[in-house]
């Protein structure tokens, strides 16, 4: 069976000043089947959002591939992205942040944009703020506009840098409760990074762990076997398992000791 992610023997190096470069990553391979929820665990620095960019196209390997696939193979796979801040247009009311993105995938031939951006606005718990603009919502609420915008066009893959790391842990446990909701509704494949390792077990099928630098995966394993869904945030057996994602973080090869 073909995967939503291919990626074979990913590296990337940034330029430095004097001729220098920082190598970030070296040697990935990766395979993610479609569905799947995934995250990329690490430390600070050790290239996860280096990864994520050029997965999600946003930056450019200096050598290996990435293929990215729809489950139908016939079309070409849509991509949405969150990241930790919101990054919604400080100009536009939050509907037409999301209407925004809709109509560039859409070319603006959908006729039902503002029928989708309500549905979406409902679904993350936004109703009737449509009129709002993002300065008038609080951070939390601003990620769940980024939520919003991020289903609204119905990724095939999601692509997530730490979406939930600057909230409070009470606002961002909901969130993972709710986004968990949302992934069981369109279905996507989503890669979700975090150095949060109790976040990446309550959230993920897969945890890859990655160390560096250079980033290298020293871990990955199936957390799906473990703690079956749905998943209850005080289920003492997310604690347990997260444990095997801090101990593959201690234990990663040419870490410095804490
Ligand atoms: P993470 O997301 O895991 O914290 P990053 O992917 O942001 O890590 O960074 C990985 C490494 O690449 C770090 O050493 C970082 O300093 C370096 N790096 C990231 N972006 C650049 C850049 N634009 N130029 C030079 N070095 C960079
Ligand atoms: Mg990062």
């Amino acid at each position: 069976m073909s995967h939503a992610i291919e990626v074979r023997g990913v590296t990337k190096a940034y330029p430095l000043s004097g001729g220098r470069e920082r190598v970030a990553l070296e040697g990935i391979d990766l395979d993610i089947g479609h569905g799947a929820f995934v995250c990329l665990l690490g430390p600070s620095g050790c290239g996860k959002t280096t990864l994520l960019n050029i997965l999600s196209g946003l930056d450019k390997a200096n050598a290996g591939t990435v293929v990215l696939r729809a489950r139908d193979a016939t079309l070409a796979p849509v991509s949405g992205y969150m990241f930790q801040e919101s990054r919604l247009l400080p100009w536009l009311t939050v509907a037409d942040n999301i209407a925004f993105v809709i109509d560039r995938r859409t070319g603006g031939k959908g006729r039902d944009t503002q029928d989708v951006v309500s549905y979406w606005l409902d679904r993350v718990g936004l109703a009737g703020r449509d009129n709002d603009y993002p300065r008038q919502l609080s951070v939390g609420q601003q990620q769940r506009v980024a939520v919003a915008r991020a289903m609204a066009i119905r990724p095939d893959i999601l692509f997530m840098d730490e979406p939930f790391s600057a909230l409070d842990e009470l606002t961002a446990s909901k969130m993972r409760e709710e986004l968990l909701e949302l992934w069981g509704e369109i279905n996507a494949t989503v890669v979700f990074v975090t150095h949060n390792p109790l976040e990446a077990t309550f959230l993920a099928d897969r945890i890859i762990v990655m160390t560096g630098s250079p980033g290298v995966i020293t871990a990955d394993y199936d957390v799906q076997a473990l703690i079956p869904r749905p998943r209850d945030g005080d289920d003492p057996r997310l604690w347990e398992a997260s444990r095997v994602a801090v101990r593959a973080l201690r234990t990663a090869p040419g870490l410095a000791p804490a």
